[in-house]
């Protein structure tokens, strides 16, 4: 197990209490609360491989792994040594690295209808300027985004928008004004006809669509067959951009994201895509990329302006630059083959204790959503009616066992190339006691 340095206070309850006299809630982002499930959330002081160590020095196998980042696990040796070496250069520059055009590069070898990228440092700042880049391309003002599909919290993005407003029940964000609100068209996912009729509505006014590669904050959703291409066409027969925002699914669902599932294989390229999670390992980096003649319409080539005193920063680049060497054809099918069991299992365990559910799939990422049997969950509006009550009780009781579920069941379980054989038999022997308090619920 990992090493704990002390702290103190050292309980996580005195943490808590600490935490919440100085920030609102105690945290720095809502769904770490366990508002929906519950209970004091784990101060965490260390995690390595597949574990994560709270500040009482409990080691649970980690399934969120960062919500994403951690793909090739936790403090993997290269990526470690990698930032160790950017360190002793220096923290930051406030000007152009070489390490920049090394982790540009080897996004461009994955995936490539990046012709140009801008790297920026959280996900959020990827999909605002995607969107004021693709206002400022078309010279439109609409876009349409899906029901249940977050995308960061840009005012314009908030409505319907999934991961923590789904966990909090909210159905968008206090202080978005709404003249903002207004220019965005919320639209049921997985409904191609209601694409088409918005663009035979507000065509000429619609700038781009912005939709998640595979919803993966209402839960996972997988995207009906042929929907993101559709999307393209529809947006390339009307003047407007798709934006794929893979922030999520980037480098985690294989190599090129779920892009190099769907679209790699169907023939159809975003106008944009999104990055973030994986391509900086756990640093702050995110990016924006895609089509050459779009991209140059940002500063300082362009008219849609966009900065950052951080983006780029060579710490955050060489663990980008790390992680995706490390991330190896063999990590991926490590993470497929994990997910395919650990998925069965969840589902096998459920079903031996009588609890209705569906897994919802997409590559190698899943969720489990309770009392869904009879149609899944391919929307928001079904993923809400789900049984949610059932997965409190079901997530402390794995949490009891020494296995960190996501805090929230509107949200992907993540598994890494670290997962091995122990930390996988350490979930299983977790399963059935959780399935009977989800049964009991
Ligand atoms: N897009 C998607 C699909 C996401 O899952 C997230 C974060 N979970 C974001 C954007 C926002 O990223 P960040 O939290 O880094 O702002």
């Amino acid at each position: 197990s990992s090493p704990v340095s002390p702290v103190s206070p050292s309980s996580n309850e005195e943490l808590f209490d600490r935490a919440r006299a100085l920030m609102p809630g105690g945290v720095n982002s809502p769904v770490r609360a366990f508002g929906s499930v519950g209970g004091t959330p784990k101060f965490m002081v260390s995690a390595k491989g597949p574990y994560i160590t709270d500040s009482e020095g409990r080691e649970y196998v980690d399934l969120v792994c960062s919500w994403g980042p951690a793909l090739v696990g936790h403090s993997h040796p290269d990526v470690l040594a990698a930032v160790h070496a950017a360190v002793d250069n220096g923290l930051s520059f406030g000007a152009s690295t070489p390490a920049e055009a090394e982790l540009a590069q080897l996004v461009m070898d994955r995936v490539p209808g990046v012709k140009r990228l801008r790297m920026v440092s959280t996900g959020t700042e990827a999909t605002m300027t995607a969107i004021r880049l693709a206002r400022g391309y078309t010279g439109r003002n609409l876009v349409i985004k899906f029901a249940g599909c977050y995308h960061g919290h840009l005012d314009g993005l908030l409505a319907s928008a999934g991961s923590g407003l789904a966990t909090l029940a909210l159905p968008g964000s206090a202080g978005v004004t709404e003249a903002t609100a207004a220019e965005t068209l919320v639209l049921p996912y997985n409904d191609v006809d209601a694409v088409e009729k918005a663009f035979a509505e507000h065509g000429a006014n619609i700038a781009a669509v912005i939709t998640e590669a595979a919803p993966a904050n209402m839960g996972v959703v997988t995207p009906e067959p042929g929907f993101n291409a559709a999307l393209s066409r529809i947006t390339a027969e009307n003047g407007a951009l798709l934006i794929l925002d893979e922030v999520l699914t980037g480098f985690r669902t294989g190599p090129a994201g779920y892009w190099g599932l769907t679209g790699a294989k169907e023939g159809w390229t975003p106008d944009l895509f999104t990055f973030g999670k994986v391509i900086g390992g756990g640093m702050p980096v995110a990016a924006l990329g895609g089509r050459a003649d779009v991209m140059d319409y940002l500063a300082p080539l362009g008219p849609v302006y966009q900065a950052g005193t951080l983006s780029g920063n060579p710490i955050a680049m060489a663990a980008g630059v790390a992680t995706l060497k490390a991330a190896t054809a063999e990590v991926y099918a490590t993470v497929d083959a994990r997910s395919a069991e650990l998925s069965a299992a969840v589902s096998a365990a459920l079903t031996d204790a009588g609890v209705d559910h569906s897994i919802q799939r997409a590559g190698n990422l899943f969720s489990v959503a309770f009392g869904t049997s009879d149609t899944g969950v391919h929307n928001y509006e079904q993923a809400q009616a789900q049984e949610s009550f059932r997965y409190k009780p079901f997530f402390h009781s794995m949490l009891e066992s020494g296995v960190y579920l996501p805090p929230s069941v509107f949200e992907a379980w993540f598994l890494s190339g670290a997962h091995d054989d122990a930390a996988m038999e350490r979930i299983y022997a977790a399963l059935p006691a959780a399935a009977k308090a989800a049964a009991d619920a």
